[in-house]
């Protein structure tokens, strides 16, 4: 099934000129979007902790700052744009006792609304806007006149024009200029949460290290199964990513083709497959969401294991001293 594509003449951002936009958060997304918002002439205010570290930095950027609560005094829209975990108990304490019908909540990921961690009370707009991009990408793109590709999607419409605020924002980020695709909350959560597990943060680190552990097991010298293994991955992701697989087969060697398509297959087989439908069905009924939430609940025990385990790896260590060598990578 293919989605709705929209461009900046479907969006019409003077729904949103009488509304000041609370825009919690000056991370990655946060900042990209105040800054994005601001210049497009929308009114924005920024919310973080007191004491942080970056309420100082919104304010040199020329952005008034104040707590979560001072920005979403008297605010028509509240993004919320800080980690997800942290999310739930900001938007139950801070946010939630002071909500007045009208108002538009906003994200840019559904986990906490798909998985009911967050459940704004009926009478607000609910929406997503998430930009396929870093912040830094958001905004650079911006200042130079285009725009990130960005999802929308509606969680709850009680205005009726909860598309036309989304589109409005996507607008305002610059997201318009490049299209912007309407999804819903739920393909969006569990798409992420797939994507990231199976194939761009889990698949790729365990392809890489287990094609790295291979080798020097083997006897071959961890410096070639770093070069090998890991190195030149981004050679042919940047080939992937330009043109896809046919790009990338248009630069690598015939040998290099007939070993990736006849080797490939019997790397990731239908072992693999059957282990990835296991992974994409506890994403669909919640298991891994409860096992995340659970673990936040917990302080993190098997996080911060795994984290320590995972600093020190031998490819880390031999890809520090190769990236030595690498000039050009500072
Ligand atoms: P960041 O980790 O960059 O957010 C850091 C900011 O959040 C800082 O300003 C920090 O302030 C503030 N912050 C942290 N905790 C709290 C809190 N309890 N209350 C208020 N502010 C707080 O987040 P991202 O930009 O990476 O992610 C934001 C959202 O965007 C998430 O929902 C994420 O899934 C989504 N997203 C992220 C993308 C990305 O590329 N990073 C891409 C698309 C979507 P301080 O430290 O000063 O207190
Ligand atoms: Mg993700």
């Amino acid at each position: 099934m293919s989605l709705n594509i929209y461009y900046a003449k479907d969006a019409d951002p003077a729904c949103l000129s009488d509304k000041k936009i609370a825009v919690l958060g000056y991370g990655s997304q946060g900042r990209a979007h105040a800054l994005n918002l601001k210049d497009s002439g929308f009114e924005v205010m920024v919310g973080v902790r007191p004491g942080g570290n970056t309420m100082d930095q919104a304010k040199a950027d020329g952005i008034p700052a104040g707590t979560v609560e001072e920005a979403c005094q008297g605010a028509g829209l509240i993004a919320f744009l800080f980690p997800d975990p942290s999310q739930p108990e900001v938007f139950n304490k801070l946010v939630a006792p002071n909500l007045k019908p009208g108002q538009i909540i906003l994200v840019a990921h559904g986990f906490n609304l798909h998985y009911g961690q967050m459940v704004p009370p009926p009478e607000v707009d609910v929406i997503m806007v998430a930009p396929k991009g870093p912040g830094n990408l958001v905004r650079e793109l911006y200042k130079m006149g285009q725009g990130i590709p960005s999802l929308i999607a509606v969680h709850q419409d009680a205005s009726g024009r909860a598309k036309e605020f989304a589109l409005a924002y996507a607008h305002g980020l610059g997201a318009t200029r490049a299209g912007v695709v309407e999804t819903t909350i739920q393909e969006e959560t569990e798409t992420d949460l797939f994507g990231e597990q199976a194939v761009i943060c889990g698949g790729i680190s365990s392809l890489i290290k287990a094609g790295f552990e291979t080798l020097v097991e083997a006897g071959y010298a961890p410096e070639m199964a770093f070069f090998e293994c890991c190195h030149e991955m981004k050679l042919i992701v940047d080939l992937i990513y330009q043109g896809g697989m046919k790009r990338m087969r248009r630069f690598i060697s015939d040998t290099a083709k007939y070993g990736d398509m006849t080797r490939g297959p019997r790397v990731i087989d239908e072992q693999v497959r059957r282990r990835m439908k296991e992974i994409l069905a506890k994403i669909q009924n919640g298991e891994f969401a409860r096992e995340w939430v659970l673990e936040n609940q917990a302080n993190r025990p098997v996080y911060n294991a795994l984290m320590e385990t995972e600093a020190k790896l031998d490819l880390d260590e031999v890809g520090d001293r190769m990236r030595a060598m690498m000039g050009w990578l500072d």
